[in-house]
């Protein structure tokens, strides 16, 4: 019997997976289906099982996109040649990576021109790491957060930068370079760290929750990077915890000894599923929004697909008259408009 259940804030949707959600949105709005995603646009089954409802096909090889197809590019960022391939290959190429994962890339390219060996700390096969390795295959060497360093072995031990996925666990990160500092005491790495605002807001709210809280739920997908590390966050704050897709993924033995339940989601979860969650846990003294720190970051949509929907705009107002020219439009409305509302448009 649950009494009390404690909500993270924040949690669920960041800048970056708004960003992707509304862009691929538009992209069913405008063209005809179906439309192509490189890779799942984000981490989470059920947006992915929307857009798929409503003509999106998602594929894991460019080649898969029939020449003159639309293509995005998704949240996670892309390798250079995946990039080059889609803008060869199809009439439209919007690039929804997010901005945040962009800079890791910049940074690698920066290094590598230098002729810096890096060590990128990330997930193998995760895709956000493929694309970043993908940037400077010859000067990066991608090690997992609890491999050993022992076998790096730098050309020149003073050249060394250390980068990291922008999802990995804080205490993680830290414990890595603690190890290389260790190894390399002038090793180059990001002032704080490229681990994003959503993923350590996120972590900290989580860890707030493990000081109350008998079990704690998060939701996400098992592809979510920064979900699991949520999960990994609680256990280590001392909390049992669980990662589920869905609030039918309770299992009900969970909830035997559970008086306090903290819920969360990661960065690519809808919020409607932690409030099934909530609503399934029927809380017999309701529920509690534990907050660390508001969010105000805010993403505009890519370039190209800003310059695309201008010129429709530009193209309708000239043609036919349907809205006064120089009223605001959806580029300059995009602010006020959340992702969530797009899945609502897509998925009533
Ligand atoms: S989790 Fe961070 S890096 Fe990933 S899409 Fe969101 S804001 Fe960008």
């Amino acid at each position: 019997m649950v009494d009390r259940v404690l909500v993270a804030e924040p949690r669920g949707f960041c800048a970056g997976v708004e960003m992707a959600i509304k862009a691929l949105t538009w992209m069913v709005r405008v063209f005809e289906p179906p439309v192509y995603c490189y890779h799942e646009i984000v981490h989470n089954e059920w947006v992915v099982r929307a857009f798929e409802q409503v003509g999106v096909v998602f594929v894991n090889d460019i080649s898969e996109v029939p020449e003159g197809a639309p293509v995005m590019l998704s949240a996670h960022g892309s390798a250079p040649e995946v990039v080059a391939a889609a803008r060869d290959r199809a009439a439209v190429v919007i690039d929804a990576v997010c901005p945040l994962v962009t800079k890791v890339h910049h940074e690698v390219k920066r290094m590598a021109d230098r002729d810096y060996d890096i060590l990128y700390v990330g997930h193998h096969g995760h895709d956000e790491a493929i694309g970043t390795v993908a940037e400077a295959p010859d000067h990066i060497r991608l090690v997992e957060p609890d491999d050993s360093l022992a076998e790096f072995t730098p050309g020149d031990p003073g050249r060394v930068a250390l980068l990291a996925q922008t999802t990995l666990g804080m205490h993680e990160w830290e414990a890595v370079l603690e190890h290389a500092r260790a190894r390399f005491p002038g090793i180059a790495t990001a002032r704080k760290s490229d681990l994003c605002y959503a993923t350590t807001n996120r972590q900290e709210a989580v860890r707030r929750l493990a000081e109350q809280a008998d079990l704690i739920l998060v939701v996400g997908s098992e592809t979510s990077s920064n979900t699991r590390a949520l999960v990994r966050v609680a256990s280590r704050a001392g909390a049992t915890a669980h990662r589920i897709d869905t609030a039918a993924e309770i299992d009900p033995g969970w909830l035997d000894e559970a008086s306090v339940v903290g819920v969360t989601a990661g960065a690519s979860a809808p919020d409607h599923l932690v409030w099934e969650v909530v609503e399934r846990l029927a809380p017999s003294e309701g529920f509690e929004l534990v907050s660390v720190t508001d969010e105000a970051e805010y993403f505009p949509l890519p370039p190209e697909l800003r310059g695309f929907l201008s010129a429709l705009q530009l193209a309708v107002e000239a043609g036919f008259c349907v809205k006064t020219p120089g009223n605001r439009g959806p580029v300059q409305d995009d602010r006020s408009w959340t992702a969530t509302r797009a899945l609502e448009l897509i998925h009533p």
